[in-house]
């Protein structure tokens, strides 16, 4: 029996079950289930949350990163700079735009994209990086462009994990020369199913991301280039629009929920974040164990489900191994990273409950 989930779906149903009702309803009601205005509404409701821009509905995260590289024209067989701890869509979406992944470490306290690797795996093939924005957590995105910058390499942020986190002013996902989201469920602004979005300051990169997910095609029949099919759906776009009003202060409350969970955990376990609060939206919260499965274990045997964010670096999967690269502190984190529960609707009783969990599993082998 579960009794603390990883995420709560039904706690947002809860908050806002009838206007979510209401909003899928209008979609059955108006027949309209491809394109239209709804889509339009919510593409300019996100943009304006980033703060500018223009902002593309597609089909799912993964999508929204391959229809970013193929926007940004990266000519097929170009090198792309992918930190070898993140969600394997990161890396799948290189490849299928014809890209070349090229594997690097992550930092040790904050698990992402570590620039001094960067730096020693660039070569004279690469062409983009792409920052990704891990747990919730925003990369040094100053640091990014000006590496980015004396290399002359296109930045792609995946800001899938970090809705709304910012820094200096600025959005996750708003700093690069593209940045894509996921709305799967369980993100932190999550849709019925899948659905994705790239933003982009530049308007022929969004041109191209408008023809390159309706088959290239300008009017109905008139195909200027070869896309695919990688739409937003009405559906999703409505429920996403309902949901954005609540994104910040849902945000908001992870931050409490995990200002909570670290001074109620053995500090041992904690890792490092952003020093900006702001700039850490707190998708997962991860904490690093020596014994990582065993603590698993007792945690769900009393009702705790926990995650591993993730288990393999990408370059030791066996889909990836072809690309082989040895990247310790990803493996480090791979052998020993656990995500508690984390999500808006957690009390704070609940997570020292959990965190008194963890810190007797923590003690009991110490003792
Ligand atoms: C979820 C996720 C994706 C992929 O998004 P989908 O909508 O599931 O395709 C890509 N990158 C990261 C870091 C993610 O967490």
């Amino acid at each position: 029996m579960t009794r603390y989930p990883l995420v709560d779906l039904e706690a947002v149903h809860r908050e806002l079950g009838p206007e979510l009702e209401r909003a899928v309803l209008e979609v059955i009601r108006s027949q309209n289930f491809i394109g239209g205005p709804r889509i339009a509404h919510f593409e300019e409701l996100f943009a304006s949350y980033l703060g500018g821009g223009e902002a593309i509905g597609v089909a799912n995260g993964t999508d929204a990163l391959e229809l970013a590289i193929r926007a940004l024209e990266i000519e097929r067989g170009a090198e792309i700079l992918v930190p070898a701890n993140t969600f394997i869509a990161t890396a799948e979406a290189v490849i299928a735009a014809g890209g070349v992944p090229r594997f690097v470490d992550v930092d040790r306290l904050t698990g992402l994209i570590d620039l001094a690797s960067c730096e020693e795996h660039i070569s004279s093939r690469t062409r983009a990086v792409i920052p990704v924005h891990l747990y919730g957590r925003m990369v040094d995105m100053q640091g990014m462009m000006a590496f980015a910058g004396r290399h002359a390499l296109a930045v792609i942020e995946d800001a899938a994990q970090a809705h709304g986190a910012q820094h200096a002013g600025q959005r996750a996902g708003t700093v690069g020369h593209a940045g894509c989201f996921s709305f799967y469920p369980g993100k932190n602004l999550g849709a019925f199913g899948d659905a994705g979005a790239v933003v982009t300051n530049d308007p022929q990169i969004a041109e191209r991301l408008r023809l390159i997910r309706d088959h290239g095609r300008r009017s109905r029949n008139e195909h200027e280039l070869i896309g695919v099919n990688s739409r937003l759906d009405p559906l999703h776009a409505a429920v996403l629009a309902v949901k954005l009003p609540h994104l910040d202060r849902w945000n908001d409350r992870r931050r409490s929920a995990a200002a909570w969970y670290r001074s109620a955990l053995p500090a041992e376990v904690l890792d490092g974040g952003p020093d900006d609060p702001l700039a850490d939206v707190h998708h997962l919260f991860p904490i690093m164990l020596d014994d990582r499965d065993a603590v698993a274990l007792q945690l769900a045997q009393r009702g705790v489900q926990t995650g591993v964010h993730y288990s393999q670096t990408i370059p030791s999967t066996v889909a990836f191994s072809a690309f082989r690269q040895a990247c310790p502190a990803a493996e480090h984190r791979a052998e020993s990273q656990l995500s508690l529960p984390i999500h808006p609707h957690l009390a704070r009783a609940d997570i020292e409950f959990i965190a008194s969990l963890v810190a007797d599993a923590v003690w009991a082998k110490t003792a």
